[in-house]
């Protein structure tokens, strides 16, 4: 596994053997089995497999949060070392140098959800996944469906900027329990981990009142805020049943949804999400 730094270093080890494919995983640190199960996809559709561990600066709207993003760089390549090729640990400086004026702004699917609640977020993720893109020149990049908005997001402007590679899209990886893995996580106390598999209950609970003939779009989303309601400490942020390529919010579910969820459980805020199929 070559660690390199600086883009010189990542394009060298990219272009040694150009025939081979590469896959990359994008990555904020401090990984868990979602981005191992990223990597492990990518190993198997791939020659080579890329990850970048950076705390991309731009995608917080908040400055608390950035700089208190959980990180861990060594344990992190601890668990890549025999899984990946190459990592990009690049430095803030190095992705945004002074005098840096460059900015991607994906519209419409940007401006729900998470692009309502955390503006400015989705221009720093289209802004530094496409130098990602642009750095490694993989031929197909690995995303989480936990990130149900992102994935949508950057498969929009993969179209619309004529990126030349493949968009693949990873299971959310769960706890026993069903709380979606995240790097927030380890933010919760002991109380807040409890409360916060309130979450994935809300969703399953939606889900089983769709399947029940439920196609309200209101009631389901009533019935997600009631299960989040009861639960002390926790405060919703939103609660939401869209189309889910669109995202927008539907009024009735016909064929298939995305029920998404960001709940703050004692000021950790969480997001959620589950995808109800089309009807065959
Ligand atoms: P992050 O480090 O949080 O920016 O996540 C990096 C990638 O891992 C993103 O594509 C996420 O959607 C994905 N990811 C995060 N958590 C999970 C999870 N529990 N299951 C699957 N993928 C995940």
């Amino acid at each position: 596994m070559k660690v390199c730094v600086d883009i010189e270093g990542v394009r060298q080890v990219r272009w040694q053997e150009p025939l081979l494919q590469w896959g990359l995983v994008p990555t904020m640190g401090y990984l868990h089995e979602g981005h191992l199960s990223l990597v492990h996809q990518a190993r198997q559709e791939n020659d080579r497999v890329a990850a970048s561990i950076f705390v991309n600066p731009t995608q917080f709207n908040n400055r608390d949060d950035l700089a208190h993003y959980p990180r861990n760089l060594e344990h992190d390549l601890e668990l890549l070392r025999e899984q990946v090729d190459l990592v990009w640990t690049p430095t803030p400086e190095l992705v945004y140098p002074p005098n840096y004026q460059t900015y991607i702004q994906v519209e419409k699917v940007a401006q729900p959800l998470e692009g309502a609640a955390r503006p400015g977020h989705f221009r720093g993720v289209a802004t530094v996944v496409a130098k990602l893109f642009n750095v490694f020149q993989p031929n197909r990049a690995y995303f989480g469906q936990k990130d149900a908005q992102q994935v949508a997001v950057i498969k929009q402007m993969v179209q619309d900027l004529n990126f030349n590679l493949e968009i693949r899209i990873g299971q959310t990886v769960r706890e026993n329990d069903g709380l979606a893995m995240s790097s927030r996580n380890v933010k919760l106390s002991p109380a807040g981990r409890q409360k916060a598999t309130a979450l994935y209950q809300a969703l399953s609970a939606a889900k089983e009142a769709l399947e029940a003939g439920q196609t309200e779009a209101e009631a389901l989303r009533q019935q997600m805020r009631s299960i989040i309601e009861g639960v002390e400490g926790a405060r919703i942020d939103y609660v939401s049943v869209a189309g889910p390529d669109s995202l927008e919010e539907l009024d009735y579910v016909e064929n298939g949804a995305l029920f998404s969820l960001a709940v703050f459980i004692d000021e950790v805020r969480l997001i959620d999400n589950i995808l109800v199929p089309h009807k065959k």
